[in-house]
């Protein structure tokens, strides 16, 4: 099997996200379980005739400064989103912001993952879309995909969107 493409995804949010679940989940079909994230996680996954390769950045704060570093030649970026943390929908949307005015992602498109839907006060995707002002990223295509990573739900839609906008 030859793969026809490879692309490099980054992966952020903040910590507890599940940025780890959703990697391993659409790794191995399991959920791993993991300890926070220090560094950052890299994993290959085969999509349909593609390779992703996906870099798990660690979501801790004293983390996050060094995402920019990781951003240059990526192909997509997916930020994962836990639904339920409205006490923190401010920083995830404040980190986003910082991130998308970064001159080595400009018009690259960015996948929102709405995590964590399984849970009952989770936010929908529109409720978050409007946390987030999603409506107002002007540089780049932008998908919010309803996701949950124990489950694996979304993970594949998800996939196929950034696969879709990369062609
Ligand atoms: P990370 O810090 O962003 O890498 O987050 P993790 O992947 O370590 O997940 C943090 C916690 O949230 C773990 O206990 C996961 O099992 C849990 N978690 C992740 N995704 C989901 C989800 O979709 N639903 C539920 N209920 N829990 C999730």
């Amino acid at each position: 099997w030859f793969p026809n493409k490879e692309y490099r995804l980054v992966m952020v949010g903040l910590d507890n996200a599940g940025k780890t679940t959703t990697l391993y989940k659409l790794l191995l079909g399991e959920v791993v379980v993991s300890q926070p994230t220090v560094g950052s996680n890299v994993e290959q996954i085969p999509y349909k005739n593609l390779i992703f390769e996906i870099w798990d950045l660690g979501g801790q704060a004293n983390l996050r400064a060094s995402w920019p570093a990781y951003l240059r030649s990526t192909d997509a970026v997916v930020m994962v989103v836990d639904s339920t943390d409205r006490a923190r929908i401010g920083i995830t949307k404040a980190e986003l912001f910082t991130l998308l005015v970064n001159k080595d992602i400009v018009n690259v498109p960015v996948l929102v993952l709405a995590n964590k839907q399984d849970l009952k006060d989770a936010m929908d995707p529109a409720e978050l879309s409007q946390a987030l002002a999603l409506h107002t990223i002007r540089q780049h295509d932008w998908h919010i995909q309803p996701s949950c990573a124990v489950t694996g739900e979304g993970l594949l839609d998800g996939l196929g969107w950034i696969a879709q906008k990369l062609k």
